[in-house]
């Protein structure tokens, strides 16, 4: 069984960067990409706030730059999703793709975050058909058409942003009557004209036909229940951590984020290690991800040469 010195899960900011420093102290990492090879940047447009880029960068641009660093350093970089783990000793037993097996003397879990779902029955039925949960992936696909976007957080004024110059109309389905928003996302929804704000209002089904989607039903709380003509249906109400595979080992909090030790990258596990938004329900930005990347590598490095 191949037997590797410093394992990292999962392709995104956190993972490239952690790949990178663990390439250039000898680790010989092995980085398994998951499903969405370059993580959820790679459905983002332009990263104006990743320094070193004046003129900002794309998403995808930024995630290849990353990838290749780490590659042209010596690390291992794999397809491949880690669907088992076994945690109870030293080296960590990991199945991947369930089916091969390897070791790992260190373990960087860097598997980020998901877009959640209302769980609507309906929503499910049409995903692809106009639900999406990406703005910046999808909305091209809606030009000069009216679509919807539910949330009321920095997320859903960023997508409703983003779609308000290609859309026609672009409606938020916002549950209180308040945005969650920072202060200058809050503005500039306010002060696009074609952003209509439903405040108050969650969704009862997402309507739809053959050809996909065509509207949502939405419920008022003061009880008024009334439809919305849409042809695209954008979910941007947050994100859940994909720490389901390792929870049965290491401490999560109650919304499932991987606890960490301080400043540090250290779990509960020795030798385990976890970076990005994984583990971090509060910041979630690219360069905190790629920071905490940093840190998990460094304290891969000790742990191995303690
Ligand atoms: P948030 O958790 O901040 O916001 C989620 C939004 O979705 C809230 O308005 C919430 O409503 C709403 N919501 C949650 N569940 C439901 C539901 N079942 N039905 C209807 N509405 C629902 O998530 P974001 O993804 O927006 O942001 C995550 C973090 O990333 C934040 O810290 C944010 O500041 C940050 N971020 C920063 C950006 C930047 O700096 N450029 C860009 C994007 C995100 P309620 O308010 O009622 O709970």
């Amino acid at each position: 069984m191949e037997k590797i010195r410093c394992l990292i899960v999962g392709g995104g900011p956190a993972g490239y960067t952690a790949a990178i420093y663990a390439a250039r102290a000898n680790l010989s990492p092995v980085l398994y990409e998951g499903i969405q090879p370059g993580g959820q940047l790679t459905t983002t447009t332009d990263i104006e706030n990743f320094p070193g880029f004046g003129e900002g960068i794309g998403g995808q641009a930024l995630m290849d730059a990353m990838r290749f660093q780490a590659e042209r350093l010596g690390a291992d970089l794999r397809h491949g999703t880690v669907t088992d783990a076994d945690l109870s000793s030293r080296p960590f037993r990991l199945t991947v793709d369930a089916g091969t097996q390897i070791l790992a003397e260190t373990l960087i879990i860097a598997t980020g975050a998901t877009a959640r779902y209302l769980g609507l029955e309906s929503e499910e039925k049409f995903k692809g058909m106009g639900v999406s949960a990406c703005a910046t992936c999808d909305g091209f696909f809606y030009r000069n058409r009216k679509v919807a976007v539910v949330g009321g957080g920095d997320t859903a004024c960023e997508e409703a942003a983003y779609l308000s110059n290609i859309c026609e109309k672009v409606y938020m389905i916002v549950r209180r009557d308040v945005l969650r928003a920072s202060q200058a996302m809050q503005k500039k929804v306010l002060e696009t004209p074609n952003i209509e704000i439903l405040w108050n209002c969650n969704t009862q089904e997402v309507l739809g036909d053959l050809s996909g989607v065509t509207g949502a039903r939405l419920r008022r709380k003061d009880g008024e229940v009334f439809d919305i003509a849409v042809d695209g249906f954008f979910l941007a109400i947050g994100h859940h951590p994909n720490s389901e595979v390792f929870s049965k080992w290491v401490d999560t909090d109650s919304n499932g984020y991987i606890m960490t030790d301080g400043k540090s990258s250290r779990t509960n596990v020795e030798g385990v290690f976890a970076a990005g938004d994984v583990q971090d329900p509060s910041y979630r930005q690219a360069v905190t991800a790629a920071a905490s990347g940093c840190v998990a590598a460094l304290d891969a490095e000790r742990f191995l040469n303690s």
